[in-house]
């Protein structure tokens, strides 16, 4: 679960989420494990907002396109051990479905902000989500969970 879907203070702003009560239910049941791959990289509350370039978090994956913030600070690497450190923790607790924070550059599942800082989405991936992806856990964002949800119940 991203962090931040279960209330926590780690979002780039400072600011919370309320839970949902699907998700306090699944909380309820221990069945959460929580995780913010920007804090796990080492980035700080608050920081500079970061968007990855047409939504590739594969290819910031793979070294071919870097992260930076709004001010043009680097932060690749920040995000590429964040990423590394959430595949280590699904391998080790046999994570097989993530639910993630829609349109973030780390989370996002399907979209993303372009990279231009301008509020504009396209499709594609954060970096998180796209190396749990290749890692073989399925991705869901919080608009998802109901789906999720059934395939739970479906024992899949
Ligand atoms: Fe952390 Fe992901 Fe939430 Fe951003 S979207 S605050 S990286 S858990």
């Amino acid at each position: 679960m991203s962090s931040c879907l279960l209330g926590e203070a780690v979002r780039y702003d400072g600011g919370r989420f309320a839970m949902s009560a699907l998700l306090l239910r699944w909380q309820s049941e221990g069945r959460l494990l929580s995780f913010c791959p920007e804090v796990a990289g080492g980035l700080p509350v608050p920081r500079r907002p970061a968007e990855v370039p047409g939504g590739q978090g594969a290819a910031v994956l793979a070294g071919l396109i870097p992260v930076h913030t709004v001010d043009g600070e680097d932060v690749t690497g920040a995000f590429l051990r964040g990423a590394a450190r959430a595949c280590q923790l699904a391998a080790e607790q046999g994570v097989r479905f993530a639910l993630l924070k829609a349109r973030s550059p780390s989370c996002g599942n399907r979209q993303t902000y372009d990279g231009r800082f301008a509020g504009q989405l396209v499709d594609g991936e954060g970096v998180t989500a796209a190396a749990l992806r290749q890692a073989g856990v399925r991705v869901f964002n919080e608009a998802e969970a109901e789906q999720l949800a059934a395939l739970l119940d479906q024992n899949l």
